[in-house]
């Protein structure tokens, strides 16, 4: 069976293409973004980052009860708060958070909520959020 070669152009018109294209790329905007000292633009509804606001937290367990994939489970703090006897506050692991915002919605006080905060970065092995560190600004979390 006869074998076709692979079309062969002439010499020099592959450089010439290669040129063409440096040429025309070096007249475009660049994309590359300079993160993390420069920052795209986050959609308004995107969502990540969960807080707790521990004053607000009832310990009802409902986050804990909603959430689809056990990504939420209470943990006892021991810390004053007349509105949460039991002591009791939802932890999160973001390794395993699909973001669907069901804690939020359920919350009957607002205390948990989703931002628009996603640089959750860690060095331990890691990504489950006590409810101390979820009550923190991420800069204050202890990586
Ligand atoms: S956002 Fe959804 S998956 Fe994540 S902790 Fe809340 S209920 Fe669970
Ligand atoms: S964060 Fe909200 S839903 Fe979860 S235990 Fe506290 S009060 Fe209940």
């Amino acid at each position: 069976m006869e074998v076709k070669e692979p079309g062969r152009k002439i010499p020099l018109v592959g450089s010439l293409e290669g040129i063409m294209t440096v040429f025309k790329h070096s007249l475009m905007k660049p994309v590359t973004v300079q993160y993390p000292e420069e920052k795209e633009y986050t959609p308004d509804r995107f969502r990540f980052r969960i807080f707790l606001k521990l004053d607000d937290c009832v310990g009802c367990t409902l986050c804990e009860q909603v959430c689809p994939n056990k990504s939420i489970k209470m943990e006892t703090v021991k810390r004053e708060n007349p509105r949460n006897k039991r002591m009791i506050y939802p932890d999160v692991n973001f390794g395993t958070c699909t973001v669907c915002r069901n804690c939020e919605e359920i919350c009957p006080t607002d205390a948990i909520y989703l931002t628009h905060v996603f640089e959750t970065s860690r060095t331990k092995n890691s990504f489950l959020y006590s409810p101390e560190e979820l009550s923190k600004p991420e800069d204050e979390v202890v990586k």
